[in-house]
C-alpha cells in the first residue's frame, strides 16, 4: 500500500519518494504510470478530484502528472503524459502537487460537508452523494423536494460556519468508537480504523479526503440550482475560489444583458419579460396585417379575372413574399365563394409551390370537372425533380434550393395542363 501523507498534512505540497514500481503502456491503458513508496497526490475518490502536477527524476526530466487513481490494492497509480520516459523502479522522485488546484478542492470537498450537515441539523436531510465536476459541485440529499425557503436558509447556516472560522480536525479512532460518537456518515465496514474529520462542535463524520485547517478557508458557499433525481434531489453548489469565479461569469453575462436594454442588472427579467409581451402583441398585428392583405390581394385577383367553364385560374408567382403568404392567398382565393383553382408561387428562398381548389362540395360544382392538385404539383415537380404532393384539393411542394428553375415557368405548365 501507498504511504499516503495527505493523511496527515493536507499543506504538504513538495515532498520526496522512491519509485517503487512502474506500468507499461498496454493495450488497454496507452499511458505509462509510476507507483511510489509515499505520496502527497490525492486520488480520485470520495467525490473528490484527483490532483496533478510533476513528479522530477534525479538527474532526468519532468514528469506530468495528469491523473492519479486509488487502485484496490490499495496503490496510488500516478499516470503520466503517453510519451513520458519511465524512471527505473528504485530511482529518487520530488513530488509537486499543483497548489492552486489542490486548495480549490479542499474548498468544494470542505465546503460540503459544512452544507451536508447544515441541511441536516435545519432540514434532516441526509446527503446519499457528492460529485464535483469542472466548475460546479452537487450532493443528492434524501428528500422528494428542497424549498427555495430551504436554499436560502442552508446556505446561511453553511456560511455562518464560515464566518466562525471553526477549526477543522483530523483524528483516528476505532470503529467502535466511532459507532458511539454518532457521526453523521459511518462507512462501510471495511477497516477498523476510522479516519474522521470533525468540523469544530458541527459536524464529525468519516472521510479519507483533503480538508482545509480551518472553516474560514472555504471561503464561502454558494447554492445554485436544485433539481429532482432518482434518489431524492441534486442541491448544486460553489466555494471559494469557484463561487468566485462563477459570480464573476454571472455577474459580465448580466451586466452584457442590462446593456443591451440600458437597465440596471435587476431588471433585466423584467425588461425581457416586456420584450417577450411585446413581440407577442407585435406577431398578432403583423399575422392579422397579412391576413387582411392576402384578403384583399385574392378579392383583386378574383375581380381581374373572368370566369372559364363555371370557374376562374388565378395564376400567381410572388417575388417578394414566402410560401407561408403564398398559401395564405392561395387559401383566400379558393374559398372566396367562386369555384376558382390557385396556382401560386413564391421565389423567395426556398421557392415554392401551392397549388389548391375550391372543394367540390362547397362549390356546388360538378366533381368530374375538378382537377387533382396533388396528382397536377407532382407532374409538374417531376420535370425539374422537385418534391411535393397532397390533396385532391390541395398540393405544397418546392424546388430543389439552389437551381435556377423559374417558379413562374412551372405555373404556366400547370395551367396550360388545366387549360387543354
Ligand atoms: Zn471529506
Amino acid at each position: 500500500m501507498t504511504k499516503r501523507l495527505y493523511y496527515d498534512s493536507s499543506d504538504t505540497h513538495e515532498f520526496d519518494s522512491v519509485v517503487e514500481d512502474v506500468v507499461r503502456p498496454s493495450a488497454e491503458q496507452s499511458r505509462p504510470a509510476v507507483i511510489l513508496r509515499e505520496t502527497a497526490f490525492y486520488p480520485t475518490s470520495g467525490g473528490q478530484v484527483h490532483d496533478t502536477g510533476w513528479l522530477t527524476v534525479e538527474g532526468a526530466e519532468r514528469l506530468r502528472v495528469g491523473e492519479v487513481v486509488d487502485a484496490e490494492d490499495g496503490r496510488i497509480v500516478h499516470y503520466l503524459e503517453p510519451t513520458a520516459k519511465l524512471p527505473p523502479a528504485g530511482a529518487s522522485v520530488h513530488g509537486s502537487i499543483d497548489a492552486d488546484r489542490r486548495r480549490e478542492h479542499m474548498q468544494q470537498h470542505t465546503g460540503q460537508h459544512v452544507l451536508s450537515a447544515a441541511f441536516i441539523e435545519l432540514y434532516q436531510m441526509p446527503t446519499v452523494s457528492f460529485h464535483m465536476a469542472d466548475d460546479y459541485c452537487s450532493i443528492d440529499l434524501a428528500t422528494p423536494a428542497v424549498s427555495p425557503a430551504q436554499i436560502v436558509g442552508a446556505e446561511k447556516r453553511a456560511n455562518e460556519i464560515v464566518f466562525e472560522n471553526r477549526p477543522v480536525r483530523v483524528r483516528y479512532v476505532s470503529r467502535a468508537e466511532a459507532e458511539k460518537l454518532g457521526l453523521r456518515k459511518l462507512p462501510p465496514a471495511e477497516r477498523d480504523e476510522l479516519r474522521l474529520i470533525e468540523i469544530a462542535d458541527f459536524d464529525l463524520s468519516a472521510c479519507g479526503g483533503t480538508h482545509v485547517g480551518a472553516s474560514g478557508q472555504i471561503g464561502s458557499i454558494i447554492l445554485r440550482k436544485s433539481e429532482r433525481v432518482r434518489q431524492g434531489t441534486r442541491v448544486e453548489f460553489v466555494c471559494g475560489d469557484r463561487a468566485v469565479r462563477l459570480a464573476r461569469r454571472d455577474y459580465t453575462a448580466l451586466s452584457e444583458a442590462a446593456a443591451l436594454f440600458s437597465a440596471k442588472l435587476w431588471d433585466v427579467p423584467e425588461q425581457i419579460r416586456k420584450g417577450f409581451e411585446d413581440s407577442k402583441v407585435l406577431r398578432k398585428q403583423k399575422d392579422d396585417a397579412l391576413d387582411e392583405l392576402a384578403e384583399l390581394m385574392a378579392l383583386a385577383a378574383l375581380h381581374s379575372q373572368p370566369e372559364t367553364n363555371g370557374r376562374k385560374i388565378v395564376v400567381r408567382a410572388f417575388s417578394d413574399r414566402d410560401i407561408g403568404f403564398a398559401k395564405l392567398f392561395a387559401q383566400k382565393v379558393t374559398r372566396a365563394g367562386t369555384p376558382t383553382i390557385a396556382l401560386v408561387a413564391s421565389a423567395v428562398d426556398p421557392p415554392g409551390l401551392i397549388f389548391a381548389q375550391t372543394p367540390a362540395q362547397t362549390s356546388g360544382g360538378a366533381p368530374g370537372s375538378a382537377t387533382d392538385m396533388g396528382a397536377l404539383l407532382k407532374q409538374v415537380l417531376s420535370s425539374v425533380g422537385g418534391r411535393g404532393g397532397g390533396s385532391r384539393d390541395f398540393a405544397q411542394g418546392g424546388v430543389p434550393a439552389g437551381s435556377n428553375i423559374k417558379v413562374e415557368r412551372l405555373l404556366q405548365q400547370a395551367a396550360g395542363t388545366i387549360g387543354s
